[in-house]
């Protein structure tokens, strides 16, 4: 079910850090009640289950976690 939904800036950019470690950040989560985010793959994967319990919108950044530069290629 989807309300509706202002596009917020919901994925990670190469600036962003993991909110629990301070690697880079792979994913993005937007919680249903505004916050906003950033965890590397590890946390993300870790806290999964507790953020799908609360409905967070989990978004995961296309970048590979070690070809972070390599943006150009196509799939
Ligand atoms: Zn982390």
């Amino acid at each position: 079910m989807n309300a509706t939904l202002t596009e917020a800036p919901n994925k990670v950019t190469e600036f962003d850090r993991c909110d629990a470690c301070g690697a880079k950040a792979q994913v993005a989560v937007t919680l249903s009640g505004g916050g906003f985010l950033t965890f590397c793959r590890h946390h993300a994967r870790k806290h999964r289950e507790a953020l799908e319990a609360v409905e967070a919108r989990i978004v995961e950044s296309e970048l590979e976690e070690d070809q972070a530069d390599e943006v150009a290629s196509p799939r």
